[in-house]
């Protein structure tokens, strides 16, 4: 049960909400405001950049080693 829903929620970041195919990360960039998250671009080689997903980035752990 575990394994389906982890195998579902990545079908949906995988897919292309216009035409359905698979999409790729493509970006990712620091966050405009909030510190220590990031945003991943997913592009579509079809219909371009269709999906942006905000996650939680390692920045913390960098500033810590400098
Ligand atoms: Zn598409």
């Amino acid at each position: 049960m575990r394994l389906q829903g982890m195998s579902l929620a990545r079908e949906s970041k995988d897919d292309c909400p216009v035409c359905g195919a698979r999409i790729r990360l493509a970006e990712v960039e620091p966050h405009p405001i909030r510190a220590g998250l990031a945003i991943l671009g997913f592009h579509c080689e079809a219909c371009g950049p269709v999906k942006s997903l905000v996650v939680v980035s390692q920045m913390k752990n960098q500033r810590r080693l400098c």
